[in-house]
């Protein structure tokens, strides 16, 4: 009967024994475990820190070819605008005979004729508010380029001069006939050595 008790007593002894043994190794196992997570954690933290600066660093980069695309893209507008300016006083001077031939046309349906001289009736609100100039020039260079026929029923008027040479037009080019409608002349010798 007391071999049994100490049987048991033993068997307890043992149970005990590896229990706790096994929880300790258990905890330790666990303790380490979580000792590298931190070393983990702490690294991947460093990591980030790096990410960060790396990002820092290309959106500087990045600001800095923005920077340099704009000005860029100014350079080219402004190259654009130099090339096209040219083109632009052509452009706007034909707009400009335009609407004097307009104005004249209006003139003509309430006369029944054209004036002799433009500043005769222009400028007039009802049917040309102002003179304008060539913009090549800056200056009017059509009002002593308009021509009255001797009926006064028809009249070509021209931006007069040689003014837009640089594009090879034709002296007293661009002009507008009243029957035929806007023309630009073009120097034919020059346009065959480009
Ligand atoms: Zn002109």
């Amino acid at each position: 009967m007391n071999l049994r008790i100490l049987g048991v007593f033993a068997f307890l002894l043992l149970f005990t024994f590896l229990f706790f043994g096994c929880s300790g190794g258990e905890i330790s196992k666990l303790e380490a475990e979580k000792k590298s997570l931190q070393q983990d954690l702490e690294a991947s933290k460093t990591r980030v820190k790096d990410l960060e600066v790396q990002v820092t660093d290309l959106t500087n980069e990045k600001i800095k070819l923005n920077g340099e695309i704009a000005s860029l893209n100014k350079r080219i507008t402004d190259e654009e605008i130099a090339e096209n300016s040219d083109e632009r006083a052509l452009k706007f001077c034909k707009e400009n005979l335009k609407k004097i031939s307009l104005g004249l046309k209006l003139y003509y349906a309430d006369n029944k004729k054209y004036p002799k001289k433009l500043n005769e009736v222009f400028p007039n609100p009802k049917y040309l508010d102002l003179i304008p100039t060539c913009p090549a020039v800056l200056r009017d260079t059509y009002t002593s380029g308009y021509k009255l026929s001797k009926e006064g029923k028809t009249f070509v008027i021209c931006c007069l001069g040689h003014n837009h040479r640089a594009l090879r037009i034709k002296e007293n080019y661009p002009a507008f006939d009243s029957e035929k409608g806007l023309e630009v002349e073009r120097n034919a010798k020059e346009v065959v050595e480009e």
